[in-house]
């Protein structure tokens, strides 16, 4: 059966991307809603319109309650504020969420976590299948290098980005912690000035960059005496999240309740798990 999905902050940077990937996708998905926030000039705009295409039939709302039983899956790349709203009505109704929002508080996950008792929710950092090929990789090198490195992690994105560290760099940094049995909270550095003094061997470094429209580079580097290991990803267009965030859309419409990453859509933890 066709899933129906809609897309909230349908006029941002990932909204746009996502609504072209959709309407464009093979998979048996229809936008069947989208919204913005109050106040948008674009409220009751044709989808459309945003990216030049003929009407679509679909007209931009503010408000999710009066869509909400249209659609099966909501995909929200937002605000941590409104992608906790989303999520308080979504679990209400029963629609699945795919949520692709960053820079949540410790609690506001914890919020976000209890909703999915009630509704399946898809949550990463990123969706791209590179970067959660990334993940698996960095658990590989972290688990052979181990203690014997110094471990940094390097991520640059375009100037309006307002969170910082990335999603993905915490991401990258929780995977490699996890590895090596250390808590990330007391061993995460998060840039360095002044009189540091040496490096800890179990700190692990962040170094943030925001410059121009670069769309998303991490670079974790595992630093020896003698050699270092350097595993980058590079995105170059949102087409790469907003791909990965439909393929996510279809897979959780089908799940139960229970929070899920892109992780589970790959099939990369069932692999995991069957290896072990
Ligand atoms: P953006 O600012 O371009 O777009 C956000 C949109 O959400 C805006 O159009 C805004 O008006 C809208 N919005 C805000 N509040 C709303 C509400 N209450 N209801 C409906 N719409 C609302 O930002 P962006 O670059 O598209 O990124 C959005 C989020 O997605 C950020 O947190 C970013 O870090 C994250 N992101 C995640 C991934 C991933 O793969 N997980 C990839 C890229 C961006």
């Amino acid at each position: 059966m066709t899933v129906r999905v809609g897309v909230t902050g349908a006029a941002g940077r990932m909204g746009r991307m996502l609504i072209d990937t959709l309407v464009n996708s093979a998979l048996d998905l229809s936008l069947t809603a989208a919204l913005e926030r109050p106040g948008s000039a674009l409220i009751g705009v044709d989808t459309g319109a945003l990216s030049g295409v003929d009407a679509s039939g679909v007209v931009i709302v503010d408000a999710l309650a009066s869509v909400i039983d249209s659609i099966d899956v909501l995909i929200d790349f937002t605000s941590p504020t409104a992608s906790l709203e989303n999520a308080e009505l979504c679990a209400a109704h029963g629609v699945a969420m795919v949520i692709g929002t960053t820079g949540f508080t410790p609690d506001q996950e914890q919020e976000l976590l209890a909703r999915s008792a009630k509704i399946a929710m898809c949550k990463a950092s990123n969706f791209s299948m590179g970067v959660n090929l990334s993940f698996k990789l960095l658990e590989q090198a972290a688990a052979v290098l181990g203690d014997d490195v110094d471990i940094e992690i390097i991520e640059a994105h375009h100037r309006d980005k307002i969170d910082a560290p990335s999603g993905t760099a915490l991401s990258m940094g929780q995977v490699i912690a996890d590895t090596l049995d250390r808590d990330l909270q007391t061993v995460a550095v998060y840039g360095r000035e002044g009189q540091t003094g040496p490096r800890k061997r179990e700190t692990i470094g962040f170094t943030t960059i925001r410059a121009g429209d670069i769309v998303g580079d991490h670079t974790v580097v595992f630093a020896a005496d003698g050699e270092r290991l350097e595993i980058t990803h590079k995105a170059s267009s949102r087409v790469a999240f907003a791909r990965g965030a439909v393929r996510a859309a279809q897979w959780t419409a089908q799940q139960n309740p229970g929070c899920y990453d892109m992780q589970d859509v790959l099939g990369f933890r069932e692999a995991a798990e069957s290896v072990r």
